[in-house]
């Protein structure tokens, strides 16, 4: 299985805390003028409670991230993006920067129900595609609009 990404791990201890204070009527009137502090405490205390965290994430990642992955296997996956960088001519679909580190990304994210097809494909440099992350295209424009 794949390492616990450090960022859902923050995020899910978070959620969990304040699910917590919040079910509890006497420790949200209390901790009210504390409470992101408080909830920064509490999930840092969790995190000794390390078995239960692995426990839910093997469980998001068996009903979230597994089949996403393997719905293309890697030799499928290189020869499909040897087909997309010949198609773009090396060239970033966000910035025209042609050569250099060179990605496929997924316009529509597969985290959103994008698919590894050829019309869900598109070049991009490793500096976009860092950024894009897991936005859509328009998504990534406005953001980009908005930063640059
Ligand atoms: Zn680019």
């Amino acid at each position: 299985m794949a390492d616990i990404p450090k960022d859902w791990y923050e995020h899910a201890l978070t959620v969990d805390v304040k699910k917590d204070i919040n079910s509890n009527e006497r420790i949200k009137s209390i901790s009210k003028p504390y409470y992101k502090s408080f909830v920064r405490f509490a999930a840092r205390q969790r995190i000794n409670y390390v078995n239960d965290i692995e426990a839910e994430w093997s469980e998001y990642y068996e009903k979230y991230i597994k089949n996403r992955l393997s719905d293309i296997d890697i030799d499928s996956w290189k020869r499909l993006s040897h087909q997309v960088l010949e198609r773009d001519h090396y060239t970033c679909f966000y910035c025209d920067q042609t050569g250099g580190i060179l990605e496929v990304d997924h316009m529509t994210p597969v985290s959103r129900g994008g698919e590894s097809t050829l019309d869900n494909l598109v070049t991009a440099c490793r500096h976009c595609n860092r950024q894009k992350r897991d936005k859509t295209v328009a998504e990534y424009l406005k953001w980009k609009d908005e930063h640059e």
